[in-house]
């Protein structure tokens, strides 16, 4: 098995003088579910569009399943892969048929196709609604059709791009777990693009951070946290006056209701609430800060702009 299933190097898309894409180097590892993450016009579509060779690189390499993506080898590679782009469907004809139809276009036919119909509709929970004309569907559930067509050919690495653009937040939570459920029982690699941050660390285990093209942070979404904040917070809420609490515990800052203690360790929180139960505070809860990925991802693009306005760059 290859170590990355795609992979780039010093990859670089440029339109005319305007380089959208550069220098990245992006690891998407087996079995994962990579969140490619960035603001409006940060160049993820583009790099879906390169990896996915719809679109040719100006400079730099591109691997996927281990083999370079060439004019030569696109076509083989693309018979691996599902790409969810839009969710342009046959809207008079039921989910059912849809499915079938598509199945066709990827070379599925007769039992095969009705097969494996069935086994979209019951990933994406959408078999109930076999029968209805994809007309009547909400937002939601095209897109769970539009994820569904690409799973048709039964890929080994899923693109999806924006596929919660437009959702509710119950309807986004929806189509999260579904896809959770998808990489829990299969061998799927997938690659999302998106600005939806809400649930994206139950789906990814991976990230990276595109800004003005550039890849400014990617890796494990635990180890960048952990990295960047090594000590996690705890907020210990207490009965009675805050400051004497917080007169008892080292380096402790007073909240509303109660303290907050920067801690490297659970030694050090258990330390702060022995001192607490010692001087005869009352304890009411023990909570530890633990940033999320939202918090990353906002630091990140935050110092990408900050080095971008010192050196003098403009980034998206
Ligand atoms: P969004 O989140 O808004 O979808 P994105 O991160 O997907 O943005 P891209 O669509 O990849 O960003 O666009 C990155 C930049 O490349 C933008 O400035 C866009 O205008 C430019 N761009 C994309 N395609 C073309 C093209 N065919 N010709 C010229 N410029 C392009």
């Amino acid at each position: 098995m290859t170590e990355t299933v795609v992979s780039t190097r010093l990859l670089e898309k440029r339109y005319g003088e305007r380089t959208v894409v550069r220098g990245l180097d992006l690891d998407v590892r087996p079995g994962r579910a990579y969140g490619l993450l960035g603001p409006n016009g940060a160049g993820k579509t583009t790099t879906l569009r390169l990896v996915t060779g719809l679109i040719a690189p100006t400079a730099g390499t591109i691997s996927v399943f281990g083999e370079q993506l060439t004019s030569a080898t696109a076509d083989r590679v693309r018979q691996r892969i599902g790409v969810q782009t839009d969710t342009e469907l046959y809207t008079s004809l039921t989910a059912r048929e849809n499915l079938e139809l598509w199945g066709g276009f990827f070379g599925l036919r007769g039992s095969e196709a009705r097969r494996r119909t069935d086994e979209v509709l019951e990933m994406m929970s959408l078999t109930d609604r076999a029968s209805s004309p994809v007309g009547s569907f909400s937002k939601g559930m095209r897109q769970k059709m539009a994820v569904g067509r690409a799973l048709l050919p039964r890929p080994e690495l899923l693109f999806l791009d924006e596929p919660t653009a437009g959702l509710d937040p119950e309807a986004t939570e929806d189509l999260i777990a579904d896809l959770t459920a998808l990489m829990r029982d299969t061998d799927l690699t997938v690659v999302i693009c998106t600005h939806q941050l809400a649930g994206l660390d139950t789906l990814c285990s991976d990230v990276g951070v595109l800004v003005g093209g550039t890849l400014v942070a990617q890796g494990d979404i635990s180890e960048l946290i952990a990295r960047r904040w090594p000590r996690t917070p705890v907020r210990i809420d207490v009965a009675g006056d805050p400051a004497r609490a917080a007169a008892l515990v080292p380096d402790a800052t007073v909240t509303s209701a109660g303290i907050e203690v920067q801690s490297a360790s659970d030694a050090d929180t258990e330390h702060a609430i022995a001192t607490l139960a010692a001087g005869g505070i009352p304890i009411r809860a023990a909570v530890p800060q633990r940033p999320t990925v939202q918090d990353l991802y906002f630091a990140t693009v935050a110092d990408a702009r900050r080095n971008a306005i010192e050196s003098g760059k403009v980034v998206a």
